[in-house]
């Protein structure tokens, strides 16, 4: 079964594009569900389930910041969309740079291939706790190795873990269970927050937009990127953390340096053709835990040493 499978999602060939003011042609799509499994969409279906569905519960709250458009799978271009727009700069030797990347990750070895959020959530629960659990074990992974990460979700769903389980731990409880991931006093109370959000606004659902998920405490924009591709199959933007933000740098995707992650998705945006975006984060994060290591990368032994402006000077 595949992924988009696992969580209800459309499986017809049928692309849904989030816009959120800036240019997008999406891939992925996924038409939100009620707890239940949910028959792929046909085209147009899917839009009036996810206008209906991405509603908060009780607030019935627009998100009218978000266009949705359509596209087929071999991009033909639906109603709403707008034309591509070309990139006016794109960074000298980047598909070669890209490919040599793909080679040295070909083995899907390195900690994020096991252990990221695409593996940590329990594949028999109901559509809507696996998507919390994606939503959780995001949460959790801020500050915090992958291996860390597993461990704690591991505890936490052998408790049955869904929002309810969640309200209904103790702080103290919940401490324990989650140490030692980052910062895990505060996430406890974030995690605490966010579930009664998601209890109170979502019908225990997690919300299929990133304005509404970066609204929940303790949720990033690189968190609510990942959520929408892992538990809703959408790409709404490229997933930055700690190891693309760098690497971006050292192979000077970025037109000019950037001081955040927010600043490189941006600025990588920019120039990355959509249909790539949802397979640069685990890329490069592979890459930075295996050989563009942040302290003494290996370059000696990166087939992008010849090609890496930063590679002399590290
Ligand atoms: S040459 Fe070094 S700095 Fe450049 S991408 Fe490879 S490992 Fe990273």
């Amino acid at each position: 079964m595949c992924r988009l499978q696992e969580f209800g999602m459309n499986n017809a060939g049928m692309r849904m594009v989030t816009r959120s003011g800036s240019r997008s042609r999406g891939s992925g799509a996924g038409p939100r569900g009620s707890g239940e499994e949910a028959a792929p969409l046909q085209r147009g279906e899917a839009a009036a389930e996810r206008r209906k569905d991405c509603h908060p519960v009780k607030r019935q709250r627009k998100a009218q910041s978000l266009n949705v458009a359509y596209e087929t799978s071999d991009g033909e271009k639906g109603e709403g969309t707008k034309p591509l727009k070309v990139p006016s700069w794109e960074p000298q030797d980047w598909q070669q740079q890209l490919a040599n990347i793909r080679t040295m990750r070909s083995e899907k070895d390195a900690p994020v291939d096991q252990l990221g959020a695409e593996h940590c959530y329990d594949p028999s629960a109901p559509p809507k706790v696996r998507r919390y659990q994606v939503l959780l074990s995001l949460m959790l992974s801020s500050q915090t190795k992958d291996q860390v990460t597993a461990g704690a979700m591991q505890r936490l769903k052998a408790r049955g873990l869904t929002v309810d389980s969640i309200l209904q731990t103790d702080d103290s409880t919940l401490g324990t269970l989650i140490y030692p991931v980052g910062f895990w006093r505060n996430k406890v109370k974030y995690i605490k927050q966010t579930s009664a959000i998601l209890q109170q606004n979502y019908d225990g659902d997690i919300p299929a937009s990133v304005a509404e998920l970066v609204a929940l405490p303790g949720v990033g924009p690189k968190m609510a990127h990942l959520a929408m591709a892992v538990a809703w199959g959408t790409v709404s933007g490229i997933a930055v953390d700690t190891h693309v933000h760098r690497i971006a740098n050292r192979l000077r995707w970025t037109k000019k340096v950037t001081k955040s992650p927010e600043e490189t998705r941006a600025a990588l945006e920019e120039w990355l053709p959509r249909d790539l975006w949802s397979e640069i984060n685990g890329l490069l994060v592979g890459f930075g835990q295996q050989i563009c290591l942040p302290v003494r990368p290996r370059c000696q032994a990166c087939l992008n040493q010849a090609l890496c402006p930063a590679a002399q000077g590290l």
